[in-house]
């Protein structure tokens, strides 16, 4: 049977953007998609901007999500943190989990990975689990020894109810920001690993809905290619999403072939 996993394309914006310059992106960036009709798109700002965007955003085929989402459900003493509940308050719908940046700069875990996505998940937020090895592991014939680490670790015992509610970002970290995005085929036959880890962990029918996206320097000259292989059903994309018109062709690749 042939899957019908429904592509999304999410733009993860980092630390970039103060409130006024998201809603000006977001006044360009609606017309260009409003005809979007094979995908889900995504936007990911800054906490600080996620209400703003969120209600701008509102009615249309635009959803927002957070770029990362604290471990302990709350409320409580958690300076500094927020919480999915937060998160949804403010009008956001997904969040992002486990990002290589993430875990490369603020001691992100494949443990606090796994509390995170129950923590989103038990407020009905989607998680998009990032996975993804560093160049050293690429070189040394070992990304699916690495990425299968974080997959049994970061989605340990949850239920095929949870896994069935996430979404996973292959993104290797020597792609990311750098310009050299994976080839298809390299990608390509990451995702098919994942999901065949996903068929061993929650069986068939969670593996065949799982989408599962690339991240790694995408670009509108890139995605099409990208989005050609079967197991590639997305694309979360860094510096290519900070810009409404170039966001926009990515968001549109089928017609920018
Ligand atoms: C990212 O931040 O998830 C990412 C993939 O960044 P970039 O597209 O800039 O490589």
């Amino acid at each position: 049977m042939q899957p019908t996993r429904r592509p999304l394309i999410a733009g993860n914006w980092k630390m970039y953007k103060t409130i006024p310059e998201a809603l000006e992106f977001v006044r360009a960036f609606k017309s260009l998609v409003v005809a979007a009709t094979h995908c889900d798109i995504l936007i990911a700002p800054p906490f600080t901007a996620i209400k703003a965007v969120a209600d701008r955003v509102e009615g249309s085929n635009i959803a927002v999500g957070a770029q990362d989402v604290a471990a302990e459900a709350g409320p409580g003493a958690f300076t500094g943190e927020v919480s999915a509940a937060m998160i949804k308050d403010a009008g956001a719908r997904y969040a992002i989990i486990g990002h290589s940046e993430r875990r490369q700069y603020y001691g992100e875990t494949d443990k606090s990975v796994n509390r995170k996505i129950r923590a989103a998940d038990g407020e009905g937020l989607l998680p998009i689990v990032c996975v993804g090895e560093p160049l050293e592991d690429r070189d040394a014939g070992r990304a699916e020894e690495f990425v299968d680490r974080q997959l049994a670790e970061g989605l340990r015992n949850l239920t095929v109810e949870e896994a069935a509610r996430i979404i996973i970002a292959y993104e290797p970290i020597w792609a990311i920001g750098t310009g050299r995005t994976a080839t298809p085929e390299t990608a390509g036959q990451m995702h098919a690993f994942i999901r065949s880890r996903i068929r061993e962990m929650f069986g068939e029918k969670v593996a065949e809905d799982l989408r599962i996206l690339y991240g790694g320097s995408v670009k509108p000259a890139n995605i099409a290619a990208l989005m050609n292989e079967a197991d590639i059903d997305g694309a979360l994309v860094g510096g290519a999403s900070l810009e409404a018109e170039t966001f926009g062709r990515l968001v549109n690749y089928k017609e920018n072939r």
